[in-house]
């Protein structure tokens, strides 16, 4: 996509940030610095079991901690806010109403149990791949089992291909068939899916450039599928390496010691920061330094593409 780059950082306020959520948004805001972008901070609180706006206010504040700023989004505003995804239901409604009206989208009866029941796990990653049975069900059927119970509601995938070019990891293509099958867009609770929040949101905001975790990669051939079937120009995919614990686990909020409430009280922002980009391979030792300083300096080529081990010692 051409243009000045425009993009974001999409983290989701269900606790605080740990070292992984810090490292890619690091890498995101240096990537739109370095390009003299705009960066854009959308807070994914689409999911209210799990979501707090205690939580997005402190995320917030940890990036301003950190030095990492935005032009546009939460708490600052802009021409395409709403900048939280609990405020922005229209947005996917009408994503959403745009599949209907094409006709690629279907109800799905099928009870959690049931889908397990009948799927396949994927081999990668133990996600299962749904069999379809409902989209061919007959509108007697259909009928009958609304009736029991509300839907959840699928989008069709194709037997193709579908490919990417990761801009840092190169091409990558699943046959979305295989891998997870006709895929959730609405919830049955009337939640909507992550897959279409996050490609109406970024379509919404021409959003051009993504920079994210390498967990997400799985997630982008769905997600240029939408982008396809929405006729949503497609942005320029980032995947970063995860950071790991030395038992190769990924880090997450369980491992409290790594997350910026712990962190904060045994390091300062520059020592964070300047780890970090010697992790990513941008400096050479990890000296303190502040987001600024490594931005005449970044380059995607730097940047290491396997995941990092944490050594005991580093934080
Ligand atoms: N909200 C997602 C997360 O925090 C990121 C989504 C994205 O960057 O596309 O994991």
């Amino acid at each position: 996509m051409d243009g000045p780059v425009r993009g974001r950082f999409a983290p989701s306020p269900s606790g605080r940030m740990h070292l992984g959520n810090v490292f890619t948004a690091l890498l995101a805001w240096l990537s739109v610095r370095a390009a003299g972008g705009t960066m854009v901070l959308r807070m994914e609180d689409l999911d209210p079991d799990r979501c707090r706006s205690a939580y997005a206010r402190q995320v917030a504040e940890d990036l301003r901690w950190l030095g990492l700023d935005w032009d546009e989004g939460y708490e600052k505003g802009g021409p395409y806010g709403p900048y939280l995804q609990s405020a922005r239901t229209s947005c996917y409604a009408a994503a959403f109403a745009a599949l209907e009206e094409k006709g690629l989208i279907y109800p799905c009866y099928c009870t959690r149990a049931e889908r397990l029941a009948a799927a396949a796990p994927h081999q990668s990653d133990g996600q299962t791949v749904y069999n379809g049975r409902c989209r061919s069900l007959s509108p007697e059927g259909r009928e009958a089992l609304a009736r029991t119970r509300r839907p959840a509601w699928r989008v069709m995938v194709p037997e193709e291909r579908v490919s990417v070019v990761d801009g840092h990891l190169g091409p990558f293509a699943q046959r979305l068939d295989q891998d997870c099958g006709d895929f959730i867009v609405r919830r049955s609770d009337g939640v909507y899916a992550y897959q279409l929040a996050v490609v109406a949101d970024d379509g919404a905001m021409q959003i051009n450039q993504v920079v994210r975790g390498r967990d997400l990669l799985d997630s982008t051939p769905r997600q240029c599928w939408l982008y396809r079937l929405l006729g949503l120009p497609e942005p320029k995919f980032f995947h970063v390496p995860l950071l790991l614990a030395e038992d190769g686990r990924r880090l997450s909020k369980r491992d409290g010691d790594l997350d910026l409430s712990a962190l904060g009280r045994r390091f300062s922002a520059p020592e964070i920061v300047g780890r970090l980009a010697f992790l990513a391979g941008l400096q050479p030792a990890p000296r303190p330094c502040v987001p600024q300083m490594l931005i005449p300096a970044f380059s995607w080529g730097k940047i290491t593409k396997n995941d990092i081990i944490l050594k005991t010692g580093l934080f």
